[in-house]
């Protein structure tokens, strides 16, 4: 289906991903200028965990221990977006990995101008169960994607997650009781530095058990990169 999409792209007049109006010039994030421009930018946010808030800066809960040093949240997890994601994670439209990927893209720019990029990019792995379920791991593409404009490596194999239940389907305090025994480091990582890549960040602890996980292995520095911003409820 995918390759068909691709084939389709190349052959007939672009489209918006979102509301399917024809461009007559593709634009580099497959949206028509409207929609582009009405995206829910996460523009006055935490520094460190994304959340958004009247002025930019550090939340109260970062005052006291940074989330992490930069967090890229480049978009509210709301309307268009949200619709983004879903159509990304559960229908496999890669098409729409592209307005995500540029919009992480112009957020970058603006939260590294003062700081270096990450020397990898660590997308978050989904268990091999719910990979097989699902096709794909929609952060390894956002990642793969933000690596090929960025001129960064991507690493997807340092890092098993074992399996268990659906995010979604757990509790708030659920959720923050995940730890980094979630994860398992399966291969020594040699970069000081790095970026760990998700589509959706809400809770944060499955960056936390990973920012964890890391930094016992000898990482430096873990900076969090995320599509969307999702409040935790
Ligand atoms: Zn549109
Ligand atoms: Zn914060």
């Amino acid at each position: 289906m995918n390759w068909l999409q691709t084939f389709f792209d190349i052959v007939l007049p672009d489209t918006c991903v979102l509301c399917n109006r024809s461009q007559t010039q593709r634009s580099p994030h497959l949206l028509c200028p409207y929609c582009w421009a009405a995206l829910p930018r996460n523009v006055s946010a935490c520094t460190h965990c994304g959340i958004p808030q009247p002025t930019p800066g550090a939340c109260g809960a970062c005052l006291q221990v940074p989330f992490a040093e930069i967090c890229v949240a480049a978009l509210r997890h709301e309307g268009d977006a949200r619709t983004l994601v879903h159509q990304l994670k559960y229908t496999r439209n890669l098409r729409a990995a592209t307005p995500l990927t540029h919009a992480m893209l112009q957020a970058i720019e603006l939260k590294y101008a003062q700081s270096s990029l990450p020397e990898v990019l660590l997308p978050v792995p989904l268990s091999w169960r719910r990979q097989v379920q699902r096709g794909h791991n929609q952060a390894a593409w956002l990642a793969y994607r933000l690596g090929q404009h960025l001129q960064l490596p991507v690493l997807y194999d340092p890092i098993k997650r074992r399996h268990g239940p659906a995010q979604q389907t757990l509790s708030r305090s659920q959720r923050l009781k995940l730890s980094k025994s979630a994860f398992v480091l399966s291969a020594p990582l040699a970069a000081r530095h790095v970026a760990v890549v998700d589509d959706v960040l809400t809770t944060g602890a499955t960056v936390r058990a990973l920012s964890e996980l890391l930094t016992g292995a000898g990482v430096e520095r873990v900076d969090v990169w995320s599509a969307t911003r999702a409040m935790p409820s």
